[in-house]
């Protein structure tokens, strides 16, 4: 366990700010689901709690939701940068850690962070 600190963000326009707080930050994951893999980006490992994340700019999110629509892909709709998504709901059988409301971060959009340099894991998505 590492001391948890605070990471702020932006989309690329600077229209949506948000901070989160969590270990440090040392993996990402890429996924190769239809939706991320147009979008290329380094998800966070992990899923941060409502309580963990500060938005600024919430006017400026544009939804999209397809398929199931579990997922809120949020992008905004000035510069068209997914800063993160949310949770909107699980499947019943679902058994992994994820919980309505809780956000999945684009670690492209942090600042100070190298993305690229991190331990980097691809997730089957397309198979979920
Ligand atoms: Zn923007």
């Amino acid at each position: 366990m590492t001391t948890p600190r605070t990471y702020s963000a932006s989309c690329h326009c600077g229209a949506i700010r948000f901070t989160f707080t969590c270990e440090e930050i040392t993996s990402g994951r890429r996924c190769n689901c239809s939706i991320c893999i147009r979008k290329g980006t380094v998800m966070s490992s992990n899923y941060f709690s409502p309580s963990d994340v500060e938005v600024e700019g919430q006017e400026h999110l544009a939804l999209y939701q397809f398929g199931d629509k579990n997922v809120n892909h949020f992008f905004c709709h000035t510069c068209g940068i997914s800063p993160f998504s949310t949770v909107a709901s699980v499947p019943p059988d679902y058994q992994g850690p994820a919980r309505p409301g809780d956000y999945r971060v684009n670690l492209g959009c942090v600042h100070d962070l190298d993305v690229l340099s991190l331990d980097i894991q691809v997730i089957n998505g397309k198979a979920l």
